[in-house]
């Protein structure tokens, strides 16, 4: 977002030897120490950051093929989209609903990573990090991971005890790709049947696809577009139980308010949109509270103009509000804020 203050100490770690190097660096200072990918979903103070910011930056990428599949690992410092770019090239598929992901190849499982019902989770064979509670490396499998939606250990029960070297994915051969949600589908599907073409064909259209999409939403990041001055998706999409939702609409009914708002089965009760919530909650696309704003291509995203940590902050939570006050749904925030 292009939002915060300076950091005290900052160092880029291309090996396990250098993170071991800086970690001991700031246990000596006795320094507080952020782990930073591609910053893309990290968010600092204004007043900046008084501590070490460790850069990861461990290159590296390798195919091992397998029958009908073929297992890639990539080092935590390789940018997310080549990688996806060069599966789909390979024909591999798996990832490919993934493309146009800012960030890092570390960061990936941190937030179980997900976009049109495809989710990081589901091709993932381990992950490899270092425990800094015991200064030991670990191999991690999916089960011990801890995923949810948008979730996982690394992010809420053992958040900054793992620095994530290497993620390794198993990406299938020979094998179309599945198109959960319409909106893909439809956009697919314009270019013509899929029945029609080779799976690797199929693979390089749903790439394709999502691409357009989230460049037509501002949710590729393009130095030529101010609107891509953000972190994606501000806030998680909110599941409620059923018999919230269904109250919901009710009200809506009897107020004569229609369409009911756009939901979804999901583990645990229904998911419902945070974009249309914002938007029904009166932050509709632009806009603005000084020099951060609603993006003026999709109600989730929030965009830096110009402004502060701390005008996003208040933005921010006036939306929660907002919503909380109408709809009795509190939005949770999803990047990460450094405090
Ligand atoms: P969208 O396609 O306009 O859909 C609105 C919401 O409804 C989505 O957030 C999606 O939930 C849900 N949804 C739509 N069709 C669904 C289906 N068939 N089954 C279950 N849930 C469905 O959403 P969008 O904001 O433009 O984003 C498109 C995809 O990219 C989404 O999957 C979104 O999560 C992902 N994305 C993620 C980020 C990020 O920063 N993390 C940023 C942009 C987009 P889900 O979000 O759970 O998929």
């Amino acid at each position: 977002m292009g939002l915060g203050g300076l950091a005290s100490h900052f160092v880029e770690c291309a090996s396990l030897d250098e993170i071991r190097a800086a970690l001991a660096f700031a246990r000596e200072r006795d320094l507080r120490v952020q782990i930073l990918g591609g910053g893309s979903n990290t968010i600092f103070p204004d007043a900046g950051f008084h501590g070490l910011v460790l850069h990861v930056a461990m290159r590296g990428v390798g195919f091992e093929d397998e029958a009908t599949a073929s297992v890639v690992t990539a080092a935590a410092g390789e940018p997310w989209d080549p990688l996806v770019a060069e599966s789909v090239q390979r024909e591999l598929s798996g990832i490919e609903c993934l493309s146009g992901i800012p960030g890092l190849v570390g960061a990936t499982p941190i937030q179980n990573v997900g976009a049109y019902g495809q989710e990081i989770a589901e091709t993932l064979v381990s992950v490899h990090c270092l425990d800094r509670s015991t200064d030991r490396e670990v191999t991690l499998a999916p089960i011990e991971c801890g995923f949810g939606y948008r979730a996982s250990r690394f992010k809420h029960a053992d958040r900054d005890r793992f620095v994530i070297l290497d993620v390794t994915l198993r990406l299938a051969r020979e094998m179309r790709p599945t198109l959960r949600y319409a909106e893909l589908a439809h956009a697919v599907e314009r270019g013509g049947d899929l029945a029609n073409v080779d799976p690797g064909t199929a693979i390089r259209r749903a790439r394709d696809a999502v691409l357009a999409l989230r460049r037509r939403k501002s949710m590729v990041i393009d130095p030529n577009d101010p609107e891509t001055r953000s972190a994606g998706s501000f806030f998680l999409n909110p599941v409620i139980p059923a018999e919230v939702y269904d109250r919901l609409v009710a009200t809506r009914l009897e107020r004569g308010e229609t369409p009911p708002p756009p939901a979804y089965l999901a583990a645990g009760g229904v998911k419902v949109s945070a974009a249309w919530l914002v938007e029904q909650a009166g932050f509709t696309k632009g806009h603005r509270h000084g020099g951060v704003a609603v993006s003026k291509h999709h109600a989730l995203a929030l965009v830096n103009h110009g402004g502060t940590t701390a005008e996003l902050l208040t933005l921010a939570h006036r939306i929660q509000e907002g919503v909380e006050r109408r709809f009795g749904i509190r939005l949770e925030r999803e990047p990460v804020l450094v405090e």
